[in-house]
């Protein structure tokens, strides 16, 4: 039987149920919270205030989060262990990575393949420290990461984006654990992923996860990223901005379901119980991005518009399912 590593530890991939494949629990600039924590208030709030949001959504019927938080968005598993144990009717399943648009954080600048410029030729330290959380796990936890995790944004394949994706396609290869790409399906950085981690990097596209397809319109566009093999992150419900109206991000699941593609489709939210990285009043505005939107009113939508309980099925439970399933190294 197939097994994934989540917070709690392995568990049959038979038992995944339904998934969210993007979600946070917290998304922090520990830096920054460190030396202002006023805003972050008394731990133990905070984590009590996390619990009672993954046991609505485990109420709700969800069975497991995927979370990317990596390197970049305060990845802090000792905090994440203390919630799953008080949450066990939800499997927490955790990342390996580096978050950046641009740049790498100041930890790498001057180590790995930075050091070419004096001459020096070294390996890239990320591949071995992402491949250690995948197989020996995340900073003496004991906990593993099962997936990968990197991102490409407008600023598109910047030389620090590009050694992120080309360490995380190399502890890919060497550990099987798929990868989600944060990407900008306006700026068709999917196109640019595939140069670099698949076409260079020799990565099949079926096991990446294209993270934030779902900000697009574009149903042509994601079309030929799914013909390429991509799982496209159908994964910011909630988040209303600009062009990215509720109706909108329903339409073009709706749209993509019609022509054929709910075998290539995951949901989700890209939620947090807390984000440091928006003004809290902000955030109290953003009052439909929570972990309850899907199954409060976005399947309700898709199901009036012809989406049927098979493909909710496929995207909800049997993709996810096939993500984790498919991890042998090559
Ligand atoms: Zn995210």
């Amino acid at each position: 039987m197939p097994q994934v590593e989540t917070v709690r530890g392995p568990v049959d991939t038979t038992e995944l149920g339904r998934t969210y494949m993007h979600e946070h629990i917290f998304v922090l600039t520990p830096d920054v919270q460190i030396n202002y924590p006023d805003e972050w208030g008394r731990e133990e709030d905070r984590v009590a205030d996390a619990v009672a949001k993954l046991k609505a959504a485990a109420a709700q019927g969800t069975r497991t989060f995927v979370d990317p938080t990596v390197v970049g968005l305060g990845r802090y598993i000792p905090r994440i262990v203390t919630i799953a144990e008080q949450v066990p009717e939800l499997n927490i399943i955790v990342a390996t990575g580096c978050y950046t648009y641009d740049s790498v954080p100041f930890f790498f600048h001057f180590r790995g393949p930075a050091l070419a410029a004096v001459g020096v030729e070294v390996a890239d330290p990320m591949v071995d420290m992402f491949a250690r959380d995948i197989t020996e796990g995340i900073a003496g936890t004991g906990v593993k990461a099962a997936f990968l995790k990197c991102a490409i944004d407008e600023h598109g394949m910047t030389g620090d984006v590009a050694r992120v994706m080309r360490a995380v396609a190399r502890a890919h290869r060497r550990t099987g654990a798929p990868i989600t790409v944060h990407t900008h399906p306006g700026h068709h950085t999917g196109l640019e992923v595939e140069r670099l981690l698949c076409r260079e990097e020799g990565v099949d596209p079926g096991r990446v996860v294209l993270g934030h397809s779902g900000d697009s319109t574009d149903a042509d566009h994601l079309s030929a990223l799914a013909d390429l093999g991509f799982v496209l992150g159908m994964d910011r419900f909630g988040i209303h901005a600009g062009d990215a109206t509720f109706d909108k991000r329903c339409d073009i699941v709706v749209e993509m379901c019609r022509r054929g593609y709910a075998d290539r489709m995951v949901l989700s939210h890209d939620a947090a119980c807390y984000i440091d990285w928006i003004d809290p009043n902000v955030i109290s505005m953003m009052d439909q991005w929570h972990y309850l939107h899907i199954g409060d009113d976005v399947l309700p939508y898709l199901r009036e518009h012809g989406v049927d309980e098979d493909q909710i099925d496929t995207m909800l439970v049997a993709n996810p399912r096939r993500y984790f399933e498919n991890i042998a190294p090559y």
